[in-house]
C-alpha cells in the first residue's frame, strides 16, 4: 500500500540510486531524496535489499540491488491496479543491468491488470533501452510465464505467438521535471520513447516551468499523436523543504488545460508560498505564507505535506487521471 495519491501500490524490484541534476540547473530535484533517507532507517534496514545502498550518513553509495521476488507480487492483482515501480530507485540508473530491466518488463507484460507507472530522471537510457528491448522482453516473458504457477495462460499464449501489444498497454513512462532545464532535457527524450501513457512528474517543482511547447508538439507529431499524456504537480515536503509558489502550479495547470492534458496536483508541499502580486512571477518577489493566505493561525497546515485538498485554494483542487483503461479512471474534485 502507499500514501502517494496518484497510485494504488508501490513495488520495489530495484533499490538504490545516486543523485543527478539536469545540465545547467542550479538545483536538483534529488537534493532531499526521500528514498535515500528512508533506506537508511531501521525500518527498512531489516530487509537485505537495503544493505549497501546507503552509507551511515544516508547518502546513496551507487549500489543498486535487484529484488526479483518483488515481481511475483504483480501476479496477484485480479483487478486493474496502479503500481508505482520502483519508488526507491531510478529504473534507468547506470547500475541497473539490462537483464534486470528485461525481467521487470517481462513481468509487466504478463500482468496486464497491473497498470505500472515508472518514473526516471535518466530518460536517455530509457529511450535507448526500448529501441532494442522488445524481443529480449518477449523471451524473458515466455521463460517467466512458463515457470510461474499463476501465469494467465491466455496472456502467455499471446506473447509466445507474438500477438502482444507493443508498446505495453499497461506501462506508463514518465520523467521528473523540477525546473526548466529538466523539462528541456528530459521531455524530448520521453517523447522519443514509445509508451501507452507518457507523464511528467513536476515534483518537487522548484521554479516556474513552461512546458506548453512540448504539450503542443505532442498534438502535432504524427508518430506520437495517439499517445496519452498526464502531468503530476507537487511541492517538496519533509525536512528543509524548498518553497513552492502556488503561481507555478497555477501556470502548469493552465498549460495542461490549454493542451487538454489531464493534470493532478498531488500536494502543495511543506513550504507553500504565493507572490504578493500574482501578476509578478519572478524570484525575489516578497512571498506571503500560504497559511496566512488561507486564514489559518500559526505556521502549519493540518497536513504537513500540503496534501489535503481542502487546504488549497479552490481553483487548484484538481486531481485527474489519463483517459486510459476505463476501470482505473477517476477524477477527484473538492467537496466544499
Ligand atoms: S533519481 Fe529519485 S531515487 Fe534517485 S536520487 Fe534522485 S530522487 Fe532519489
Amino acid at each position: 500500500m502507499t500514501t502517494i495519491e496518484w497510485t494504488d501500490h508501490t513495488l520495489n524490484p530495484l533499490v538504490g540510486c545516486t543523485k543527478t541534476r539536469a545540465k545547467g540547473a542550479k538545483q536538483s530535484g534529488c537534493e532531499h531524496c526521500y528514498a535515500a533517507r528512508a533506506s537508511k532507517s531501521g525500518r527498512l534496514q531489516q530487509f537485505p535489499q537495503y544493505h549497501g545502498v546507503v552509507d551511515r550518513e544516508g547518502n546513496w553509495t551507487g549500489q543498486v540491488n535487484f529484488v526479483p521476488e518483488q515481481l511475483e507480487k504483480l501476479f496477484r492483482f485480479r483487478k486493474p491496479t496502479r503500481v508505482f515501480m520502483p519508488s526507491m530507485s531510478d529504473p534507468f540508473h547506470p547500475a541497473v543491468k539490462d537483464e534486470w530491466l528485461d525481467q521487470i518488463f517481462a513481468a509487466i507484460a504478463l500482468n496486464p491488470k497491473a497498470i505500472v507507472q515508472m518514473l526516471t530522471k535518466r530518460p536517455a537510457r530509457m529511450r535507448d533501452y526500448f529501441r532494442t528491448a522488445k524481443n529480449r522482453i518477449r523471451i524473458a516473458a515466455v521463460d517467466m510465464g512458463r515457470s510461474t504457477s499463476n501465469t494467465d495462460q491466455g496472456v502467455l499464449a499471446e506473447i509466445e505467438s507474438c500477438q502482444w501489444d507493443w508498446p505495453l498497454p499497461n506501462l506508463w513512462l514518465g520523467v521528473s521535471v523540477e525546473n526548466q532545464q529538466a523539462a528541456d532535457e528530459r521531455i524530448p527524450l520521453l517523447l522519443q520513447t514509445p509508451a501507452a501513457v507518457r507523464f511528467l512528474s513536476c515534483e518537487p517543482l522548484l521554479e516556474a516551468v513552461d512546458i506548453s511547447g512540448f504539450l503542443n508538439s505532442r498534438n502535432r507529431s504524427k508518430s506520437i499523436v495517439k499517445s496519452t499524456f498526464w502531468t503530476i504537480i507537487g511541492g517538496e515536503s519533509g525536512p528543509g523543504a524548498r518553497p513552492f509558489y502556488l503561481e507555478w502550479a497555477r501556470s502548469l495547470i493552465q498549460q495542461c488545460r490549454d493542451a487538454e492534458v489531464p493534470v493532478f496536483l498531488k500536494q502543495i508541499g511543506s513550504n507553500p508560498m504565493h507572490y504578493q502580486n500574482s501578476l509578478v512571477d519572478k524570484p525575489g518577489t516578497p512571498p506571503w505564507m500560504l497559511v496566512e493566505y488561507l486564514g489559518y493561525q500559526g505556521r502549519g497546515m493540518r497536513d504537513r505535506k500540503g496534501g489535503d485538498i481542502q487546504e488549497w485554494p479552490e481553483d487548484m483542487r484538481v486531481r485527474e487521471f489519463p483517459d486510459f483503461s476505463c476501470e482505473v479512471i477517476s477524477i477527484e474534485r473538492s467537496e466544499k
